[in-house]
């Protein structure tokens, strides 16, 4: 069956392809990507629902969904696609739109995540699990929030309470100081 879509949904699909630089017209719906994605099951449109919203101009589904703030940028999907689209390229540039248009409401605290992995990564040069969960837990007025799980996971040695230091710190921490640096010119 031919699916005609209106003009609206034209220029949403297109401004997707635009963005990634990619059409993304070739994807025949295998779900290779949703069967790779690690994080597949918690979200409420799959990697390959996404791309079909997409091709059918579903802009308010995709950016209303809390799928595109789950993902993980890990590009699994990418590297299994046939067609090689570029499935987790067109989940950043979701996130862009919607970020751009503050429609965050799926996700209300993710630009907070956000900053404190930022803040996380410039201090460590790595992930520390226990600092961004807690001072996110924290800052959200939910400070109990991962305890159990947390405790589970400091038994079995999967939580780390010190962070091992990571070899060129300071110039990875100059990375950020020229970011900041740069955006306060660019204002
Ligand atoms: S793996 Fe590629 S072709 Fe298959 S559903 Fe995903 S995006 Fe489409
Ligand atoms: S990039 Fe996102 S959608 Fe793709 S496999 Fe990773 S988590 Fe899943």
């Amino acid at each position: 069956m031919k699916i005609t879509l209106d003009e609206h949904s034209r220029a949403f699909a297109q401004k997707i392809s635009d963005m990634i630089g990619q059409n993304i017209d070739g994807c025949y719906q295998c779900g290779k990507c949703t069967a790779g994605c690690p994080i597949a099951y918690t979200m409420e449109f799959s990697p390959h629902e996404v791309i079909r919203l997409v091709q059918l101009g579903g802009e308010e589904e995709a950016l209303t969904s809390h799928t595109i703030w789950l993902c993980a940028s890990c590009e699994t999907c990418t590297s299994r696609c046939p067609k090689n689209i570029d499935v987790a390229a067109v989940m950043d540039a979701l996130r862009i739109l919607a970020f751009g248009q503050g429609r965050t409401e799926a996700e209300k605290e993710i630009t907070l995540f956000h900053k404190l992995f930022l803040k996380v990564i410039e201090r460590f040069g790595r992930v520390n699990d226990l600092h961004l969960m807690g001072r996110y837990n924290l800052l959200t007025l939910n400070p109990l929030k991962d305890w159990r799980l947390g405790r589970k996971l400091l038994a079995k040695g999967k939580l780390k309470l010190t962070t091992p230091p990571v070899k060129g710190l300071r110039e990875f921490q100059e990375i950020f100081r020229r970011v900041r640096a740069n955006q306060s010119e660019e204002q």
